[in-house]
């Protein structure tokens, strides 16, 4: 029996693997099974579904549909770093953050990061590992995030510029803009 919502959600998926399922089925089915085994209504189904999406265990293959692929999870999982791989780069960094020099001696925790990230089709390998100190592994999450965010209103701001919606573009020019003066995702112009 599952233990939490979100593992009877996923437990659905397990069971019809590599369907594409439409959110409102699996939502019904989670809803009215956790009322017959709990008792209890189910809080946000929609949520626990995006988070099984967002660590891979769930593929997103249209609007509102997902798809379990036990083979594409199997993968996934073969690209986290083994503990020897870890050591090999942790050792070729000699065991410093990449970003701000720091080690274990300085009392910072160091960690494994994937220079490119694995659900951007990044792969457990030295060449793609790096030496990061947990704050500069977080602050990498957090960049990337502004990286995603900074796309999205340049994007708005071609569309606004494209249907001279000059209300949009001036937003959009004046977000853009504080990016500048930060110099957050300088990189993407
Ligand atoms: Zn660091």
């Amino acid at each position: 029996m599952a233990t939490s919502q979100a593992d009877l959600i996923l437990d659905y998926f397990k069971r019809n693997p590599n369907r594409p399922i439409p959110h409102a089925e699996v939502v019904d089915w989670a809803t009215a099974e956790w009322e017959r085994l709990t008792g209890e209504k189910f809080r946000d189904p929609d949520r626990a579904i995006r988070r099984w999406h967002q660590v891979g265990h769930l593929q997103k293959v249209g609007k509102g549909i997902y798809l379990y692929d036990p083979n594409a999870v199997n993968i996934r999982e073969l690209e986290d770093f083994s503990e020897q791989l870890r050591e090999e780069i942790f050792k070729r960094d000699n065991y410093r953050c990449v970003v701000c020099g720091l080690g274990r001696e300085n009392g910072v925790e160091i960690q494994a990061d994937h220079i490119i990230p694995k659900d951007k089709g990044g792969h457990a390998t030295l060449e793609n590992g790096q030496t990061l100190c947990a704050s500069h592994n977080f602050l990498k999450k957090n960049y990337n995030q502004t990286e995603l965010s900074k796309r999205i209103f340049l994007r708005l701001l071609k569309t606004a510029r494209a249907n001279s919606d000059e209300r949009m573009v001036a937003f959009c020019e004046d977000i853009l803009r504080v990016y500048d003066q930060h110099g957050i995702d300088s990189h993407i112009t």
